[in-house]
């Protein structure tokens, strides 16, 4: 006798179980992390998000208040990558230090955003798809389209052709003179940059709500809104944050998952929509690590996909 798709399909279910049959049908892995320090290098971030349950993680390129990298380490970088295929480690993300900003109108502040991202992408060649975050910048008073102007023009004079780095524009909450507080100014960043196939978004959770964009009642509004201006081929990654802030606050301050303004159910369906399942999450909540491994489980539970 011979069987149908769906009986093998059944067989399958029953012998194996939800999980490897979703697999076998290709279903996802959910991909999540946290924000991790660097100072054990690749590989000592690799054995802890490991060892907390998540499969991959975001770290700062250098001291997020600037300053120098940690010398490269081959031996680490190459050790990594060893345990990252056998652990199932997904792309990481790098996120840039927080005194970069492209956007300023000091001469020296700009310069310094040239020299950090260039040396910081230099770096990261070194592997096949690395994804590099950073806050698009703060105008400091010269308005949103010189702001704009000059964070374009840092883009195409860092970016190169065949670079294999993705960098991504980050979402921000609007607080001050932040630009990339709505999608049209993000859009209007990566319409200015030459290299258009490796520039991408990293939506944060916090920073959209925030910044007037009703995740919690409307997330599928959002989405679309995101899909007209920007394009949801675009979105490469979620800062997944809760909020202390009220929405359209415009201001920047994390919370814990399921503690804030947004809330564990608008979490849930985040990490569950269809449209954002295969993104990989990460947390940028006030945690140590002992919190980001419960927030790892709780998430893990509540992701339906895999
Ligand atoms: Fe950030
Ligand atoms: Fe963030
Ligand atoms: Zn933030």
């Amino acid at each position: 006798m011979r069987y149908r798709r769906w009986d093998l399909i059944l067989i399958f279910y029953s012998f194996l179980g939800r999980k490897v049959l979703l697999y076998l049908l290709g279903g996802n892995v959910f991909k999540i992390g946290c924000h991790l320090s660097i100072s054990n290098g690749f590989l000592g971030c690799g054995k802890e998000i490991i060892g907390i349950g998540g499969n991959t993680f975001q770290y700062f390129s250098r001291n997020p208040q600037g300053g120098k990298a940690r010398d490269w380490d081959q031996k680490d970088f190459l050790g990594f990558l060893e345990f990252a295929k056998n652990n199932g480690i997904d792309v990481i993300l790098t996120h840039a230090p927080y005194t970069l900003n492209p956007a300023s109108a000091k001469d020296e502040v700009r310069e310094f955003a040239y020299i950090c991202m260039k040396d910081d992408i230099n770096r990261l060649e070194n592997f096949d798809n690395a994804l590099y975050n950073f806050h698009p910048g703060s105008h400091t008073g010269i308005g949103v389209d010189k702001g704009i102007e000059y964070i374009i023009e840092l883009l195409n004079s860092v970016m190169f052709d065949g670079m294999k780095t993705t960098i991504l524009l980050e979402t921000m909450s609007g607080k001050g003179s932040e630009i990339g507080r709505t999608f049209e100014e993000i859009r209007r960043i990566i319409d200015g940059v030459k290299l258009k196939d490796r520039i991408g978004v990293c939506l944060d959770t916090c920073h959209v709500y925030s910044a007037g964009y009703d995740i919690v009642n409307d997330l599928d509004g959002v989405l679309d809104e995101f899909d007209n201006i920007i394009g949801l081929d675009r979105l490469k990654a979620i800062h997944l944050n809760d909020s202390k802030m009220p929405f359209n606050s415009n201001k920047d301050r994390h919370e814990c998952i399921g503690l804030g303004t947004i809330g564990l159910d608008a979490i849930t369906n985040i990490i569950n929509n269809p449209r954002l399942k295969d993104l990989p999450f990460y947390l940028e909540t006030p945690n140590d690590i002992n919190g980001y491994k419960k927030e790892i489980e709780l998430l893990k539970e509540s992701y339906k996909w895999d």
